[in-house]
């Protein structure tokens, strides 16, 4: 059984997480997202929080996905959960650098876990989690950027904080 799992903050989950994770599970036959704590990106949910975001997104997919957290090197991860693969989605050269280094330094610490890159749908490529919080935060419509109860809960934290922008 070849297990894969996909790393990320999901600080919100995005529409091109959502593509990459349904791209993802076709590839291997159970897919454990990762969610991160990543206190160092001081995010605007809680890691709680992300956990149930992406679990209540993905529960309409496939089964086959599992969605846990994760503080620890990633290789360790993926050594845990059984893991071959770690798919990583590409966005354009602002990725590849940070991705080809890190892609490059897991390789060393344990050559039998290959990271796989995929491309998100070339409409989805440029929807990043850190601009979508930002539009929020000047009161732009983020609807097309994320699923649609994701928008909601981005829109209530920014009003619940109060720091929606002019
Ligand atoms: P990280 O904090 O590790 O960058 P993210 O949650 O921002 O975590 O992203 C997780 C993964 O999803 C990364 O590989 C990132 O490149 C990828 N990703 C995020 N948004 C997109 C997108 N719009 N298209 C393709 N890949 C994406």
């Amino acid at each position: 059984m070849r297990v894969g799992v996909y790393p990320g903050t999901f600080d919100p989950v995005t529409l091109g997480h959502m593509d990459i994770i349904r791209r993802s599970a076709k590839l291997v036959d159970r897919l454990v997202i990762g969610v991160t704590t990543n206190v160092s990106k001081s995010p605007m949910f809680s890691l709680d929080e992300r956990l149930a975001m992406v679990r209540r997104e993905v529960a309409e997919l496939d089964a086959g996905i599992a969605v846990v957290s994760f503080d620890s090197l990633l290789m360790d991860f993926a050594e845990r959960e059984g893991a071959s693969v770690i798919l990583r989605g590409l966005r354009a050269v602002a990725d590849f650098e940070y991705e080809y280094q890190m892609a490059g330094m897991n390789q060393q610490i344990n050559d039998r876990v290959e990271t796989v890159f995929l491309m998100a749908d070339v409409a989805l490529q440029p929807i990043a989690s850190r601009l979508v919080k930002e539009i929020a935060m000047y009161g732009g419509e983020i609807a097309k950027f994320v699923p649609p109860r994701v928008a909601d809960d981005v829109r209530a934290r920014v009003a619940a904080l109060g720091i929606k922008k002019q």
